[in-house]
């Protein structure tokens, strides 16, 4: 995979996106340079048209892009790249220069933002006091919450059903983690049996 910079005039145009919820987060430039650094150390690096230099984005935030995979367009002449991102991508401190896109990616960034709060072993964080309380535990919350939806199935207050719904769904999330099971995983096994 090669892009041709002499006819692209010196910089190619780069589409990010993120490897999990497949949402557009920016659009940058690279030049041969950012693009064999990018190759190389497997974190994005643009070239910053204003600035006139080489830009690793995240180099000031500490919200790099790792690279998870890339391809060039049907005429070579854009790179499309499947990013993890350390944090927001827009300097604004959005999750995405382009806003919300879809909802559909939303349960993956939920799952995402779940693993970071246990790696990261982060105070006062629930999820991570849940965590460390270990899988038997979680398990039995999965089960608590899944009874309270039940109870509330049976009433007849929208609200509440709505709450526990995802409050089952929260748990149902970190049980995943704890077991070492990716939402990527669970949607393969769904898709086969469709
Ligand atoms: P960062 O690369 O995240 O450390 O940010 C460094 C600087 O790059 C910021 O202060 C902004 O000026 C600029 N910047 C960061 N992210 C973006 C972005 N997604 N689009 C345009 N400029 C950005
Ligand atoms: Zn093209
Ligand atoms: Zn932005
Ligand atoms: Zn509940």
């Amino acid at each position: 995979m090669k892009p041709d910079f002499i006819k692209l005039n010196g910089l190619l145009p780069v589409i990010i996106q993120d490897a999990a919820s497949l949402e557009v987060l920016m659009l940058g430039y690279m030049n041969q340079e950012a693009f064999n650094k990018t190759c190389t150390e497997k974190r994005v690096t643009f070239y910053s048209r204003s600035r006139k230099m080489l830009w690793t984005k995240g180099e000031t935030s500490g919200n790099y892009l790792t690279v998870a995979s890339m391809g060039l367009d049907c005429d070579s002449d854009t790179l499309l790249i499947k990013a993890i991102p350390a944090g927001p991508t827009c300097h604004t401190g959005s999750y995405s220069c382009f806003g919300n896109q879809s909802n559909k990616g939303f349960l993956y960034k939920l799952e995402q933002k779940i693993s970071d709060r246990i790696d990261s072993d982060a105070d006062g964080s629930y999820t991570n006091a849940l965590y460390k309380k270990g899988i038997n535990k979680i398990a039995q919350k999965v089960g608590e919450e899944a009874v309270e939806l039940i109870i509330e199935a049976k009433d007849n207050n929208q609200e509440l059903f709505t709450n526990e719904a995802a409050d089952l769904l929260y748990h149902y999330l970190v049980l995943l983690k704890a077991k070492g099971v990716s939402l990527q995983t669970i949607e393969g096994v769904m898709r086969s049996r469709v």
